[in-house]
């Protein structure tokens, strides 16, 4: 790396994600310098990481955390909610944006608006405000750097061509296929909460761990493809590939298909974010081929997983259907989450509130916000009348 130190926020700094970033971190002292961080709850971690790092700004998401963290730690910055998300976003050269959900949003609007990079965890963000990202990355000299694996493993097999480029066919996303893989409808009715929350190859939040074993994770990594690489969702494909070792393909005009490979280590695609255009002399992934390693790809199951069709349905209409999707969703995981509805009953709920949504290209954050809103109320409604 060159020899000048890269200030770094980290936001959604607690979670899983958050916490694989302040790994990386800690290897980089020379490299990296943590500035700012944010999170959702458990203030007293987020104390013990603004000391270990010395940061100067913190965010929080209510009034009693923000005293608490001033008793604390009187000499650092405490900014909170929403416009305190964003505003943390303009001060560093890389934007961690790690909250989950629809949470995300001013995260990454305030690092696109501020030009500093934006590492890119928070898929949702993307997802629901796609022509509103694009339009304000249009006059930023901002860039987005994925750090979802497939996104990740795209941008690096895409190297320095880019998807509108005439050689380049198609996308390919590969997926674990999460706990479910191989269950027929009618054993998927029976499904509890501690096997969906069982992932056979990564350790993650529980919203992404509970979307992945429904492949709504899939279909909401499709649209953040359409999004992050101007692309049509049906030059994207999906394959189940169950060892998540290949993270995603580029096949060209050709016939040739370029894949990226370790193994399932999201401190590798942190760091390749963190570090771009150059690379850490860390190996976070590697792979040794001392023992054998089988790597199996096969069709997904759209019968059984219907969240995927879904998802691509949602991306030919686009405007703000993603919005409704994507929030209907989260309703619905933590409906899951809380034991009110099965899980069988998550993408039918997505489904029912999507047939509410009345078209509209989404051309303000006013309007976003009202999407999200409806959304949420008409998939609450559908939980609570649901059997
Ligand atoms: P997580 O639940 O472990 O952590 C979420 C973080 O967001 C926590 O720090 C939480 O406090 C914070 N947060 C929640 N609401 C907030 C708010 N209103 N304001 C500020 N902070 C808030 O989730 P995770 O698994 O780390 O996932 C984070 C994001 O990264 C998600 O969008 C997920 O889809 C994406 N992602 C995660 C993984 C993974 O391996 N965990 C892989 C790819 C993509
Ligand atoms: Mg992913």
């Amino acid at each position: 790396m060159g020899d000048t130190l890269r200030r770094v926020a980290v936001l959604g700094v607690t979670g899983s994600i958050g916490q694989q970033t302040l790994e990386v971190l800690r290897r980089e002292p020379e490299s990296l310098r943590l500035v700012s961080i944010a999170g959702g709850r458990r203030v007293e971690e987020m104390i013990r990481i603004a000391r270990e790092f010395s940061v100067e700004q913190i965010g929080v998401t209510n009034e009693a955390d923000r005293e608490k963290v001033h008793a604390e730690i009187p000499d650092v910055n405490v900014v909170v909610g929403p416009e305190g998300l964003e505003s943390l976003a303009s001060t560093a050269e890389v934007v961690v944006n790690a909250v989950v959900g629809f949470a995300g949003l001013p995260a990454t609007l305030g690092a696109l608006r501020s030009g500093a990079r934006l590492a890119l965890a928070n898929k949702e963000s993307l997802v629901v405000a796609a022509p509103l990202v694009n339009s304000v990355r249009g006059n930023s000299l901002s860039e987005i750097v994925p750090i979802d694996s497939e996104h990740c493993a795209i941008h690096q097999c895409l190297a320095n061509s880019s998807v509108g480029h005439p050689t380049v066919r198609r996308l390919i996303l590969t997926a674990s296929g999460g706990p479910f893989r191989g269950r027929s409808v009618s054993e998927l009715r029976e499904v509890t909460l501690e096997e969906a929350l069982q992932h056979p190859t990564w350790s993650m939040g529980p919203k992404i761990t509970v979307d992945s074993s429904t492949l709504m994770n899939k279909g909401l990594e499709v649209l953040e493809a359409a999004a992050l690489f101007g692309v049509s969702v049906d030059r994207i494909d999906v394959v189940i590939h169950p060892q998540s070792i290949v993270h995603s393909m580029v096949e060209y005009i050709d016939g040739s298909t370029i894949a990226q490979l370790s193994q399932p280590d999201m401190r590798l695609p942190i760091a390749y974010a963190l570090a771009l255009p150059e690379r850490f002399d860390h190996a976070w992934g590697a792979l040794s081929f001392r023992e054998a390693v089988d790597l199996s790809f096969e069709p997904p199951n759209r019968d059984a997983f219907p969240a995927l069709n879904l998802a691509y349905a949602v991306g030919r209409r686009g405007g703000a259907m993603p919005a409704w999707l994507s929030a209907a969703n989260e309703v619905a995981v933590e409906a899951f989450l809380s034991g009110h509805i099965a899980w069988h009953q998550i993408v039918p709920i997505v489904e029912e509130t999507l047939a509410h949504y009345v078209d509209d290209p989404l051309t303000s954050i006013e309007a976003l916000y009202e999407h999200d809103a409806e959304a949420r109320a008409r998939a609450r409604d559908l939980i609570r009348r649901a059997p």
